[in-house]
């Protein structure tokens, strides 16, 4: 089992994005909710975290 990136909790089925994992319903969800919802931009955000941390030269 993989743990979900964005419910975090392990999953037996989903898809993976780059190094992570995305469970079925997540997923779902995710590519049945508008860009205007607040709900995508916690996805986006999840997605974003992924990289690590950024690179940020002052
Ligand atoms: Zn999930």
């Amino acid at each position: 089992m993989q743990r979900c990136i964005i419910c975090e909790e392990p999953k037996m089925e989903g898809v993976r994005l780059h190094k992570s994992f995305i469970c079925k319903s997540c997923e779902y969800n995710m590519v049945h909710t508008d860009v205007r919802e607040v709900k995508y931009r916690y996805y986006v955000e999840k997605l974003k975290s992924l990289d690590g941390p950024s690179l940020r030269t002052s």
